[in-house]
Order: structure tokens, then sequence, then C-alpha cells
């Protein structure tokens, strides 16, 4: 891509093409593929440059692609899906592709808005359009929340442990 620069030694300003731009974590600049190259002067190293406006809303809309891109991707680690337990690809709240449409689904059929990502920004009224829509594809049985088969390790000792308490 290319970035709007100015030299800081002869003060021309110039578009530069830097190839991929990187955000290092471990660094708070990007890191630039190819070489700041000044008509003038050649290479230029990031701090014998200034960017200039343009130059810096090119680079943040550069930049800001990226964190778009990281809460959209699948498989920045893997690990067992909190849905299904199948080891494969996994989004930041660790559910597998599949595991979080069934979770988006099912926090629209609960009207759970905040955290859906289809509903975000919406009107009550466009929002219920998209709630009628996945109920008529979809179903209106919740699919990940309550899953048709319930866990029941869990609830069972919970049971018994309120009836010992009882008995005491
Ligand atoms: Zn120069
Ligand atoms: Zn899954």
């Amino acid at each position: 891509m290319k970035i709007n620069f100015e030299c800081k030694k002869c003060g021309r300003i110039f578009d530069c093409d830097i190839g991929d731009v990187s955000l290092p974590k471990n660094s708070d600049r990007p890191f630039f593929e190819k070489k700041i190259m000044c008509p003038t002067c050649g290479e230029r190293s990031m701090d014998e440059v200034l960017l200039t406006e343009l130059g810096q809303s090119q680079l943040t809309d550069a930049t800001l692609d990226f964190e778009e891109d990281a809460v959209s991707d699948f498989g920045l680690y893997e690990g067992d899906c909190q849905g299904c337990n199948i080891f494969q690809p996994l989004n930041d709240l660790g559910l597998c592709e599949e595991c979080a449409g069934k979770l988006e689904r099912d926090l629209i059929r609960k009207r759970d808005w905040d955290y859906t990502i289809s509903g975000y920004g919406l009107g009550s009224a466009e929002r219920e359009e998209i709630r009628i829509k996945v109920i008529k594809e979809y179903g209106d049985k919740l699919e990940l929340i309550a899953p048709d088969k319930p866990k029941m390790k869990k609830h069972k000792a919970t049971k018994r442990k309120k009836k010992k308490a009882k008995n005491a």
C-alpha cells in the first residue's frame, strides 16, 4: 500500500509504496514490509520521515482493517470448542464457527441483542425482523445455550447437595 510521507531532510512530500503494514504486538509502531524511499534522498528510516495528515489516515485505515479481521477471523488459535468439544479453530469466545453461529441465533431468539453481532446498532423493528427470519429458517428451539443433550452431571450434583443440606 502507498503512504504519504514528508522527508525530514529535504522537506519533500512523497507517496511511497511500503508494501504490507503489520502491527507487531511488542511495538507501538507499525512495521512496513518495504523500505521508505525519498525520491531525493533515497532510503529513509521511520525516524527520518514524518507522516503527513494523509499518511496518518492511510495508516489508520490499514491498521483498523487489522482489528476488524482479528474479530471475525476463526483460526486465530485452536482448541476444544466450548460448544461441541471438538478440537478445531476457535474464535475469541472459544467457539468454533458452527457453534458461534448457533450462539448468535440463540441470542437472537432470546432477544439478547446487546450480545448479538447481527443486531448491533439496529432498531427494535429491524431486530424483530431478524428474529423472525432466524426462527423461520432454524426454528425457535435454542441450539447452544440450552442444548438438546443437557449436561446432566452438573444438575444431579447440585440436587444431591441440596437434599443433603435438608437432611442435615
Ligand atoms: Zn528527502
Ligand atoms: Zn463447536
